[in-house]
């Protein structure tokens, strides 16, 4: 049957005897695919009738009636989260659809300096941002996807972070021969409790804030999508009041070729 998914354990029964437990998981599996296939097609349905409110919204003009202006303005807010919900869930489709990612070179100078640029148009000047390339290498795998996923972690900890405080990203080599994309913030921190979950989609820490935040709750569902396919790690550490790192890992098979032969700089 080729639609057969077993999930196989090998248990140690005593010096010389294992036991193989297989699990039949078809249906497990068939029920997350109808899951995932729902949730893609009813992203897909909506944004059509949501791109046209949209539209027709930013025709809207309050004209002689100005208690229509915060309204209207209320509306298009909403409307704009609803689509970038809309376009949050799409991608998390498409990445749970994908089994793996191009390989190819990840220019990290202009990566760090797109990076910056929006972590500085995100701020408006409300932090100190400081950007620090201390590995001077190239990675292999999906530039946009990558691009997405350090985006996002920036995103947060510039949303996630007060007025005056600092968010420093830095790209270093690791002692194993790989390389390392940080995001560090001097913001709210997030509750250990909360850690083990905080990549869960929908997951949030404080509902109020992350609403206010103008997130729509997906963000860290997709770093962790786009990390596991190029095999990464994301690390994070967090303590209330001081703030968090979020450390995406990448082994030393996601560093070009042409730099492997380089020495890792001690941090
Ligand atoms: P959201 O759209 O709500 O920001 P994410 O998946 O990006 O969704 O993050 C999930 C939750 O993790 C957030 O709601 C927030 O509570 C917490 N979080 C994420 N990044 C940070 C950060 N840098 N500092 C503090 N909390 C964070």
């Amino acid at each position: 049957d080729p639609s057969l998914r077993l999930s196989l354990r090998l248990i140690p029964y005593s010096d010389e005897l294992w036991l193989l437990v297989a699990r039949d998981v078809s249906k497990m599996m068939r029920l997350e695919q109808m899951r995932r296939d729902f949730v893609a097609n009813v992203s897909h349905e909506l944004r059509t009738p949501l791109t046209v409110v949209h539209g027709y919204l930013d025709m809207l003009d309050p004209g002689d009636q100005p208690e229509w202006a915060p309204i209207l303005e209320e509306m298009r807010h909403q409307s704009q989260r609803m689509t970038q919900l809309v376009e949050d869930l799409l991608t998390l489709s498409r990445l749970e659809a994908q089994d793996s990612v191009v390989d190819e070179e990840v220019a990290m100078d202009s990566m760090l300096v797109t990076l910056r640029r929006e972590a500085e148009a995100l701020s408006q000047r409300r932090h100190d941002i400081s950007v620090e390339d201390r590995a001077g290498i190239d990675l292999l795998g999906s530039t946009r996807e990558l691009h997405s996923a350090f985006s996002n972690l920036v995103g947060n900890a510039v949303r996630y972070t007060p007025a005056g405080g600092s968010i420093a990203i830095t790209f270093a080599r690791t002692a194993d021969g790989g390389a390392e994309l940080s995001v560090r913030d001097s913001g709210y921190g997030i509750p250990a409790a909360h850690l083990p979950r905080i990549t869960e989609r929908f997951y949030r820490v404080s509902t109020s804030r992350s609403r206010e935040s103008g997130g729509t709750g997906l963000g860290l569902a997709i770093v962790k999508h786009i990390l596991q396919l190029h095999q990464a790690r994301l690390g994070i550490q967090s303590e209330v009041g001081s703030g968090s790192t979020f450390a995406c890992r990448f082994g030393p098979e996601r560093v070009h070729a042409r730099d492997r032969a380089f020495t890792p700089v001690p941090a």
